[in-house]
């Protein structure tokens, strides 16, 4: 009997997460716990390095053959206002509920911050003003496209792709056949290493995961439980109600079918926590399980993995909020606002990789007055926590994907 990749995905989940508990459950100092970690280590590595590998290949051939493809059926202006329209919008609904839900329950309060004094001392946090990361982000917009590739930048590389893209089709209609062809001949090529890759999808999972939950501390949970449960429940609030509700009202998609369609994304984002690394998953899955516009996903996709991040944002404004919290202060509406939009500015800067929000956070925590120094208090938790969030956040871009295909594709 041949058993199809979703299932053996399912498999592999379900084993690692069983994996991971039992060599918790042995300490992970024993011999045996740390044979199984290093390889588990050393596996996982080997294929978030596979996809990281096959990433800017796909990155620049997909965005540059989608633009070049669109512009024949003169679609392309519709297809970027709104997928830039739902990201800005989501990450801001998303933001919306993170704040909601943390006035609510207000984690953080009556917890001593001198708890964390110890991990505080010992954190070293650069800072980031709001033009220090205006300027990083302008800076890697233009880079020499073949330095920005070699050293695996997303962003710089979709701005060159963009461009390629754009010259390709302003070039008119018989002159850069040729390129075009090469273009799109060369992406049918990455598609199929794509699938390969796929093929072992299951060892990477199961690997990443026995690791991730076998690394967990849970006395950490203990202290930041309220925290953790705040910022889990939202995310997966916005991630499994308010986009499948948009999906619903804006497409008339089944749920089945999606869930069956993007499952294998879904676990690859949890496991890797990296929204980047999981883009040639991401695209297969939207691509032959849900039959969207290749040239449509394309673009929306590779652009979305890169700027639009709901669970990050969300995250950003509420561990600013619970921060805010453990040393006392009452953040006023006007303090609260100025945290919704560096959430969100902050969660389109991030990287797709894993705890970039982490980094971008300290813009948020400057921007009303918190100590920067806190976010070691994060730390140890991140890898959790960033696991949910980049799900979401791929989610996010799945759905985008869809609703931009359903308005776009029937013009072409
Ligand atoms: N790991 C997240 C992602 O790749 C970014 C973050 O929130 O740290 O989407």
């Amino acid at each position: 009997m041949k058993i199809s990749l979703n299932t053996k995905i399912l498999i592999a989940a379900v084993l690692g997460v069983t994996c991971g508990f039992i060599i918790a459950g042995l300490g992970t100092e024993t011999k045996a716990a740390s044979i199984a970690l290093y390889w588990c280590g050393l596996v996982g590595g080997l294929f978030v390095n596979l996809l990281k590998m096959i990433l800017i290949p796909l990155v620049f051939t997909s965005i540059a053959v989608g633009i070049a493809n669109l512009r024949e059926h003169s679609q392309m202006e519709k297809v970027w206002k709104l997928s830039l329209f739902y990201y800005i919008s989501t990450t801001a609904l998303a933001v919306i509920l993170g704040l909601s839900v943390v006035n609510i329950f207000k984690p953080g309060v009556g917890l001593e911050i001198t708890m964390f004094k110890d991990a505080m001392l010992s954190f070293n946090t650069q800072s980031l003003t709001i033009s220090e990361f205006a300027e990083n982000f302008l800076s890697q917009l233009f880079i020499n496209p073949f330095a920005a590739m070699a050293q695996g930048m997303v962003l710089p590389t979709i701005t060159f792709a963009i461009l390629l893209g754009i010259a390709l089709v302003v070039s008119g209609e018989h002159k850069a056949q040729v390129v075009i062809k090469g273009l799109n001949e060369f992406f049918d090529l990455i598609m199929m290493i794509v699938g390969w890759i796929m093929e072992i999808l299951p060892y990477g999972i199961f690997a990443l995961l026995t690791k991730l939950v076998a690394t967990q501390d849970p006395s950490l949970f203990a202290a930041l439980g309220k925290f953790i449960l705040v910022v889990i429940g939202a995310t997966l609030f916005h991630g499994f109600i308010t986009l499948p509700l948009l999906l619903k009202i804006f497409t008339s998609q089944s749920l089945k079918t999606y869930y069956l369609g993007v499952r294998e994304a879904l676990v690859t984002a949890f496991s890797t926590s990296s929204s980047s690394a999981t883009l040639p998953v991401t695209y297969r899955c939207m691509k032959d399980n849900l039959g969207v516009n290749k040239d449509v996903a394309g673009f929306v996709l590779p652009l979305g993995a890169t700027i639009n991040m709901d669970g990050t944002a969300m995250y950003e404004a509420v561990a600013a909020i619970f921060i805010a919290n453990l040393v006392g202060l009452d953040l006023n509406i006007a303090q609260q606002l100025i945290v919704f939009s560096m959430a969100i500015l902050a969660s389109i800067g991030a990287p797709g990789i894993p705890s970039a929000g982490m980094v971008t956070m300290v813009m948020v925590l400057q921007a009303v007055g918190l100590p920067v120094e806190a976010v070691a208090i994060l730390y140890p938790i991140d890898r959790l926590l960033d696991a949910v969030r980049t799900m979401v956040n791929v989610k996010g871009d799945t759905i985008g994907a869809l609703i931009v295909d359903k308005y776009t594709s029937s013009s072409s």
